[in-house]
């Protein structure tokens, strides 16, 4: 535990001229032995109703550890999607979420619906429909515990590049899969392309949630992202909640749902499995 990210401590993934091939392949190979030796682990960070303050769901989030170094996705993951690895990447985390949720339910504890993180490389694949079809085969849990969070920007990549074409993403709809668009607000100028898509949540980037406190400007910004979601149907959640006062804001903005380090940090399974079985106290005394 108590393992920190540094920015110096990552010159493995710093790109120098002429080192760039063996990089790649250095790191190719590291990223397989990796998988093979479980270095990935996922952490996971409570997702909470703004009104009610119940848990909603959990977003899982990739670490790596080696040695005793831990990375952080920002300093793996774009190297990843960058050179193709990320499919790797993105089908274990797929994986050890259904695993984990199958757990969670085997010890009879309620568990609430976990978001993983998909890269713009995998989205519209026939290969992510089938994982997540196998997937569910093998767990034998509802596709409502799964939600799929896709960045703004690759998702309409995705969809200029594919024609408009999203019959995949009915097709997880169908078997109960919820799709939320991640870091809205930064990755694309127009709006036309949400009317098309069965979104069910929007997340509110954090860096409009960090300006709260000082720029009005931002309330206007966030009123209208909520207004916008709440008119295609879909929920609103601000990431990146720190303050009490950036949570007041925002619930009375309306926003629906938060997450951030106000209310709690990413945590570890076993922390999960702690907080879940509280709750299973607490249903079971009321
Ligand atoms: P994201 O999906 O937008 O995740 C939110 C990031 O904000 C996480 O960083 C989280 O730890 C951090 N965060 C949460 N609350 C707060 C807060 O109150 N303040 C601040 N300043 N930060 C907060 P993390 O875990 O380092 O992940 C960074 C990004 O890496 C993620 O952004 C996501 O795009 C990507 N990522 C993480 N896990 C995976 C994964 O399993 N697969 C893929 N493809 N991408 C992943
Ligand atoms: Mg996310
Ligand atoms: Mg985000
Ligand atoms: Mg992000």
């Amino acid at each position: 535990e108590a393992k920190h990210s540094g920015k110096n401590q990552c010159a493995l993934f710093n790109n120098t001229i002429g080192q760039k091939l063996e990089q790649k392949l250095i790191l190719k190979n590291r990223i397989e032995q990796a998988l093979v030796n479980h270095e990935f682990i996922l952490h996971y960070q409570p997702q909470y109703n703004l009104h009610s303050n119940q848990l909603i769901g959990l977003e899982a989030l990739i670490r790596w550890e080696h040695d005793d170094y831990c990375y952080s996705p920002n300093e793996f993951i774009p190297f990843a999607e960058k050179h193709g690895f990320i499919q790797l990447i993105d089908e274990y985390v797929l994986e050890m979420a259904c695993q984990q949720i199958a757990e969670w339910q085997e010890q009879g504890l309620e568990v609430p619906r976990v978001a993983v993180n998909i890269s713009s490389q995998q989205i519209n694949s026939r290969k992510l429909v089938d994982i997540i079809n196998r997937q569910l085969e093998r767990c034998q849990f509802s596709g409502n515990l799964i939600e799929l969070e896709i960045t703004e920007y690759s998702l309409v990549k995705s969809l200029e590049k594919n024609h408009k074409e999203t019959n995949w993403l009915n097709e997880l709809k169908q078997k109960g899969i919820q799709i939320a668009i991640d870091d809205f607000g930064t990755g694309y100028s127009s709006l036309s392309y949400l009317q098309h898509m069965p979104i069910d949540r929007l997340k509110i980037d954090q860096s409009f949630v960090r300006n709260l406190n000082t720029e009005t400007e931002t309330h206007s910004i966030i009123s209208s992202i909520i207004s916008l979601g709440h008119n295609v149907n879909a929920t609103v959640l601000a990431e990146g909640i720190e303050t009490e006062q950036q949570k007041d804001i925002l619930k009375q903005l309306g926003c629906d749902d938060g997450q951030g380090y106000l209310m709690n940090m990413p945590i570890s399974a076993k922390q999960v499995t702690e907080i879940l079985s509280e709750g299973k106290t607490l249903l079971a005394a009321s």
